[in-house]
């Protein structure tokens, strides 16, 4: 057993400590300790989230922005505070680039309807990659349907790494927009997406960001990064579900579109003609889930407050923990092995569908994910349909892995 995993208290990192934080983990599943590997699926949520959301709905719940009683101020100010809370933590240069959402899909979704209202025509080409997720592609190719555009895709190496030289091959006048995933959900791969954004920039092409699988793992500056758009879902950062971010730069979201109308985007309204609310609430038709939002505003204050770095060293462990301890499984096939990776373990076990291996951990408790986890382009790839997939979190430990591990062998066992 090496020093890092005797010791649950790495740094100024106490996993146990952490994991107390997280009531949903202390359970038992046929009665096995749950063991918690479905963290790209989703994340669990940290006490301060369900307390402040009870909280809010036994004391304080009134809409937003529209009333002039104390309940609606009251509510109307943590909403605006949460906003600013997410500024701060993508290191936005405006709270009003910030845009809530229901999650990383709606957040594309709007951007693929109001840029491409704005910008995209006829022979317009539109830049993806091999890994994306569904949500970074379907939104892509139903906006080229609408305006007869083109998809243009970056291929990965094995490794599952992006080919960059390919990627500017790519690039033309035609380019309206690269769309590229931070962090695959399926490899673990961490893209450079500052390199990725710069390529397209000396060419006047704006970048989107999907971050749904970043954010939780890496500390996200917007700015120095540079991208126009950057986007994730607030129930993979541990924070409640229905929630989510769109952050543009305020130059694009003033001249894009919005693409939902309705109560609270509006400036004026006429049976003939209407004009739009200034920034962010053009953007956010409707009643927010602000509720939602506040709470995922009080969990990056808990993130900020344990440290992002500190995440980032500890989760770095388990990946190499992980990926030395899986390796030397006889038999197992690990797909995404990029120098620069998140702690995801995607695998086939000698030639035992994913989903029997899937349905074997469960019953000794340990939960992952099987299929393709919505990159069925990656898994063509590899020529396989899809595979088992442990996502970690940083209340993970390194004792987990050795469970998994040993499960694994255990299934094999059954199997031969
Ligand atoms: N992009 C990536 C990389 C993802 O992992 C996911 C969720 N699996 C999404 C987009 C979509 O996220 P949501 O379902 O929260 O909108």
């Amino acid at each position: 057993m090496s020093e890092t995993k005797k010791s649950h208290k790495i740094l100024d990192f106490d996993v146990i400590k952490i994991r107390n934080d997280f009531p949903v983990l202390n359970q038992k599943i046929y009665g096995k300790p749950l063991i918690y590997f479905d963290n790209a699926a989703t994340t669990q949520k940290p006490r301060v989230v369900i307390d402040v959301i009870n909280k809010l709905l036994s004391e304080h719940n009134s809409n937003v922005h529209r009333g002039v009683h104390y309940l609606s101020d009251q509510m109307t100010e943590m909403y605006e505070s949460a906003r600013k809370k997410v500024q701060n933590f993508l290191n936005a240069k405006h709270a009003h680039e910030i845009i809530f959402t229901k999650g990383v899909t709606d957040s594309i979704n709007a951007v693929a309807f109001s840029f491409g209202e704005l910008l995209v025509k006829e022979n317009d080409e539109i830049i993806i990659s091999e890994m994306e997720h569904h949500s970074n592609i379907v939104p892509w190719q139903m906006l080229c349907k609408r305006k007869g555009a083109g998809l243009r895709v970056i291929p990965f190496n094995d490794r599952g790494e992006l080919l960059l030289d390919e990627y500017k091959k790519l690039i033309n006048s035609k380019t309206k927009l690269v769309a590229i995933v931070h962090a695959s959900n399926s490899l673990g791969t961490v893209n450079p997406v500052k390199k990725i954004v710069a390529i397209a920039h000396e060419n006047n092409i704006p970048v989107l960001i999907d971050g749904a699988q970043a954010i939780q793992h890496e500390s996200v500056n917007v700015q120095d990064m540079d991208c126009d758009f950057y986007a994730f879902s607030g129930h993979k950062i541990y924070g409640p579900t229905g929630t989510g971010i769109l952050y543009g730069k305020e130059r694009w979201l003033r001249e894009m579109p919005p693409y939902q109308g309705g109560g609270d985007m509006i400036e004026q309204v006429t049976f003939e003609h209407t004009t739009y609310d200034d920034l962010p609430a053009k953007f956010e038709a409707g009643t927010p889930n602000y509720i939602g939002a506040i709470g995922l505003g009080v969990v990056l204050d808990y993130l900020t407050n344990i440290g992002l770095d500190n995440i980032k060293n500890y989760e770095k462990k388990l990946l190499n923990y992980g990926m030395a301890k899986l390796t030397v499984i006889n038999g197992l096939k690990l797909y995404g092995t990029a120098r620069n990776k998140t702690c995801i373990f995607s695998f086939l076990l000698d030639d035992i569908h994913s989903y029997d291996v899937g349905m074997f951990l469960d019953r000794m408790g340990i939960a992952v994910r099987t299929g393709h986890f919505c990159t069925q382009p990656l898994w063509d790839h590899y020529k396989v349909e899809g595979a088992v997939r442990a996502s970690l979190a940083f209340y993970n430990t390194f004792e987990e892995i050795d469970s998994l591990c040993e499960a694994l062998k255990e299934i094999q066992k059954m199997f031969s």
